[in-house]
């Protein structure tokens, strides 16, 4: 007689919108969450069940047995596994490929879960004296590990023996086998540091937000915490974190990508008195499943990561908490398109746990869920400090000439800062020498042949480089065109400011930070070394300072190329420049110092600008909700781009003509708008054409349910080489 079996929906790392179907014996007891070894064309793949079907005779011949079972027990708790499938639906995603996101980098591939437990040794007993002379006089290397472990409080692992004596394996066995020696597995764990530090008293601001939240940690309720830059945050995030893991809840803390500090770490672990594991692209593949099992586990209360650590397994998660929810980082860009701040509340509202939301610059999103009370605000409008966060002041240069980018003003309040032993900030989001060369003769200018962009200067290594895809060249001595010798570079980075600075500033530390001179988190910390010791320095930055981080010893912060934001086609550009001016600004004048913070512009009498100086963020972000309202743009309207990138344009937009055409079939008494098919902003990028089409509509389930009408119909336009298809649900960008 065979075993019964049943039939079971797999998911498959696939870009494909389907489930496949296996047969399961009914010996390897099929669970949700479970990962099977599967048959699949001439090889193998590795599947996660997602749904354990009926037994069925009638199929069983028809589908292909599973190979082999890879975990016990599921590896996902049924309400992951269930927001997994939520998010492909919702953000129409291929759902292997959701699934598969979830899942830690290692339990990807075909193997069983590592132990992620280290070996221990311990004494099972005290030997005597009389014992120890003995064996010190036969195996002098078995004492040297008797006595250190004799010494040690928890026992030993190979690190700590191998530091004892190279060769620690053959003496620790022969102990073993004496039975003077037991081992067991132990999760190793960063260190803790020492009993909690009870240090911090909130202020009354802080203390009555904690107050309020405090008595909701057991719903569902997305609180949203608004407070000025250096208003101590953080310290609401402790005091919640520590009310939940005291009810033996876990925590799972967000941070964006470049937030993940050393320093932020060892606060946590110091203020919580345990330790806390991280989640993030600089980790290795086992590192990271090594905190996302340690977690699972139990082990550890609390998970800091970038976007991703929200997938963390729990079965006693009882608060998240996205720090800087405005940052765009959240946002996955590729791969699977998701948000991680709306996935986050949508968890939570699944397990019925709060969501803790902070940020100085809340994303118009959230204000506008503000305002339909579907979020809770706080406010923290008062520095720790007291101090106030520095006005605005521009600095008009439309009539001045500047120097790498530098007015005179700005170069005589950088020297006044320094005199007065204060640290500068300059904020300049691009990187490299100059974004552009150009023949003075023939007029050529530095493209990519890949994509529609400019090559970048970086006159460090002597190459032209494309920021988008990558591509390099040497600088040419001549105009490949003309022959001409004189070409010249226009513009300014990151590289040429640092080098003008250090020749203008030749007695101050200049520090750049960018992604050219930043390879990791460690690199960051290395070079930020002089601004965490308050020498008087300059800092030079893109976009990765403008994020949470404390400098206390900053007391002048410039801004050098905010009028991009004016001229820019990208309906977010307004509230990013906002975002990042009150973000970087906010970074002068913590420590009780007063800071200063300037904004070169060449539209001085812009309203925005203007705006800027005078008036808050609530009360700049009013006229953009306004007019997103009177445009039917996000918030105010929900958004799906199709975007097709293809070898040639005609084809891109050939397919999107189709896709219109199913749009328009199944529109039945639905109000959307349709934009496109136009080619994309950058039309060319690494070699392929992009084009894309958008639905809009101000009622968000009439975009669900043209979706759920559409999907199906979309099986037909095949992706291929030639072109491919990616949906975009809520894009950023339009
Ligand atoms: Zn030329
Ligand atoms: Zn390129």
């Amino acid at each position: 007689m065979v075993n019964p079996s049943s039939i079971c929906s797999f998911a498959l790392a696939l870009p494909v919108y389907h489930r496949f179907d296996y047969q399961v014996d009914a010996a390897f007891n099929p669970q949700p969450g479970m990962r099977f070894v599967l048959p699949f064309g001439s090889g193998h793949r590795v599947g996660v069940l997602i749904a354990v079907g009926v037994s069925a005779e009638l199929e069983e011949n028809k589908l292909k047995p599973v190979t082999s079972l890879l975990d016990e027990s599921p590896l996902l708790p049924a309400h992951l596994l269930e927001l997994a499938l939520w998010v492909a639906d919702y953000y129409c995603q291929p759902v292997g490929e959701v699934v598969f996101q979830f899942l830690p980098g290692v339990l990807r591939k075909a193997h069983s879960a590592p132990e992620t437990r280290q070996q221990f040794w311990r004494l099972t007993r005290t030997p005597d004296d009389e014992e120890l002379q003995r064996i010190g006089r036969r195996a002098p290397r078995q004492l040297v590990i008797i006595q250190a472990l004799l010494n040690s409080e928890h026992g030993l692992h190979g690190a700590d023996l191998r530091e004892l004596q190279t060769d620690w394996h053959q003496p620790i066995k022969s102990l073993q086998s004496k039975g003077l020696v037991s081992s067991e597995l132990k999760p190793l764990l960063a260190e803790s540091a020492t009993p909690q530090i009870p240090g911090y008293t909130l202020t009354a601001d802080q203390h009555s937000i904690c107050q309020s939240i405090a008595p909701l940690l057991d719903e569902f309720l997305v609180h949203l915490i608004q407070g000025v830059t250096g208003s101590g945050k953080t310290e609401i995030y402790l005091t919640l974190m520590q009310q939940v893991i005291a009810r033996g809840r876990q925590v799972i803390y967000l941070v964006p990508e470049i937030g993940l500090t050393p320093q932020l770490l060892q606060r946590l672990q110091s203020r919580l008195g345990q330790a806390v594991v991280t989640s993030h692209s600089g980790l290795t593949d086992f590192n990271r499943y090594q905190s996302w099992d340690q977690f699972r586990s139990g082990v550890v209360p609390v998970i800091c990561g970038t976007r991703s650590a929200l997938f963390s397994a729990s079965e006693a998660l009882g608060l998240i908490i996205i720090d800087e929810e405005h940052d765009a980082s959240y946002r996955q860009q590729d791969g699977v398109r998701y948000h991680a701040r709306d996935v986050a509340i949508k968890r939570a509202q699944m397990l019925n746990i709060p969501v803790v939301l902070g940020s100085a610059t809340p994303s118009a999103e959230s204000l506008h869920n503000i305002h339909k009370s579907h979020f809770r605000l706080y406010r923290l409008d008062q520095r720790v400090s007291l101090a106030q966060p520095p006005a605005i002041e521009l600095l008009d240069c439309s009539q001045l000439p500047l120097t790498s980018g530098c007015s005179t003003r700005l170069l005589q309040a950088v020297d006044r800062h320094l005199s007065e032993q204060g640290q500068v900030l300059l904020f300049l989001n691009r990187r490299g020498f100059a974004p552009m060369v150009m023949c003075h003769e023939c007029g050529w200018q530095s493209g990519c042949h890949q994509c529609d962009a400019r090559l970048t200067l970086h006159q460090s290594i002597n190459r032209l480089i494309c920021h988008h895809c990558g591509f390099s060249m040497p600088l040419p001595q001549k105009c490949p065109d003309c022959g001409a010798a004189d070409i010249k570079h226009y513009g300014v980075g990151t590289e040429q400011l640092e080098q003008f600075l250090q020749s203008r500033f030749a007695q101050a530390e200049v520090i750049r930070i960018d992604r050219d001179t930043v390879s990791s988190m460690q690199h960051f910390e290395t070079r930020m070394e002089p601004v965490n010791a308050g020498r008087p320095c300059i800092l030079i930055g893109t976009q990765m300072l403008a994020k949470g981080h404390d400098y206390p010893h900053i007391t002048l912060v410039g801004i050098l190329d905010a009028d991009q934001a004016l001229y820019s086609s990208f309906y977010r550009a307004s509230e990013r420049l906002i975002q990042t001016v009150i973000q970087v600004s906010g970074r002068a004048g913590r420590a009780g110092k007063k800071g200063q913070a300037l904004l070169q512009t060449a539209f001085p009498s812009h309203p925005l600008m203007q705006g800027l100086c005078q008036q808050s963020y609530s009360e700049l972000m009013e006229p953009i909700l306004q007019e997103r309202k009177l445009l039917g743009f996000p918030p105010y309207a929900r958004v799906v781009t199709f975007q097709v990138d293809a070898l040639e344009l005609a084809l891109a937009l050939q397919k999107l003509k189709q896709l219109k055409q199913f749009v328009q079939e199944v529109s039945d008494g639905l109000t959307v708008k349709v934009i496109g098919p136009i080619p994309a902003l950058m039309t060319r990028r690494i070699g392929r054409y992009r084009a894309q089409l958008s639905v809009m509509a101000s009622d968000f389930q009439a975009l669900r349910q043209l979706l759920q009408r559409l999907m199906p119909r979309l099986q037909s336009l095949k992706n291929t080489q030639k072109s491919r298809l990616t949906i975009e649900v809520d894009p950023l960008d339009l």
